[in-house]
């Protein structure tokens, strides 16, 4: 079972991600806990490449749309595949979404070439479920202020991360078989209640 969990910087994604990896032990399953980008050390090295480019000229939006995809093309290959493979749960701290969303609606790329640049990557493996975890623009906001930011994209201005969200919901709204968004404005437990409820009869057996 292949699991995304998205959203925007500060929207409890690794908090998430680490409680249900507790809880999918506690069943029996295997759970691979995993990240974009930087879910492999070549992916460690594109993420430095990627967050840390701070001075000079800007990263062009399409390198940075093609670095993020390499990140992908090996975490696929090395991580995701292989957990599947053996039976796991897997269980990504961003995927496929955040590409659409970053570099497609945030960097204004068109959507349908950075969906065929992340299809290519991953060979078309899509998630079982994705989780949206939504934090509205203030919250966000204030999350984001409250641990200055910790990389390049994080300091991009409001509209960027307002576009970045806008376009979560919306790939929710388009497949929502595969979707669950959730309001992550509450308490993280409260979130991953709903996340278990929701999970629970999905899972394999
Ligand atoms: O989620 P995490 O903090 O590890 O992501 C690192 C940074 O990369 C964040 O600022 C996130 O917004 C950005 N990012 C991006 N495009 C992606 C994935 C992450 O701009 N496809
Ligand atoms: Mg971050």
């Amino acid at each position: 079972f292949f699991l995304a969990l998205e959203g925007g910087d500060g929207s409890g994604k690794t908090t998430q991600a680490r409680l249900l990896a507790a809880w999918l032990e506690e069943l029996g399953h295997e759970a691979v806990v995993t990240r974009e980008p930087g879910g492999t050390a070549t992916g460690r090295d594109v993420r430095a490449l990627l967050l840390e480019h701070r001075d000079g000229p800007p990263l062009s939006p399409r390198a940075e749309a093609l670095l993020f995809a390499a990140d992908r093309a090996q975490h696929v290959a090395e991580v995701v595949r292989p957990g599947l493979r053996r039976g796991a749960v897997v269980l990504t701290d961003r995927y496929v979404d955040s590409s659409l969303a970053y570099q497609g609606a945030g960097r204004d790329l068109p959507a349908s070439e950075v969906e065929t640049l992340s299809r290519w990557a991953t060979q078309g493996l899509l998630p079982d479920l994705t989780v949206v975890l939504d934090v509205d623009p203030t919250t966000a906001a204030q999350r984001r202020a409250g641990r200055a930011a910790e990389d390049r994209v994080e300091a991009e201005p409001g509209a960027f991360h307002a576009r970045v969200r806008e376009q979560f919901l919306l790939l929710a709204a388009r497949a929502p078989e595969r979707y669950l968004v959730l309001d992550a404005t509450t308490s993280p437990e409260v979130v991953q209640a709903k996340l278990r409820e929701h999970l629970a009869p999905l899972l394999p057996v």
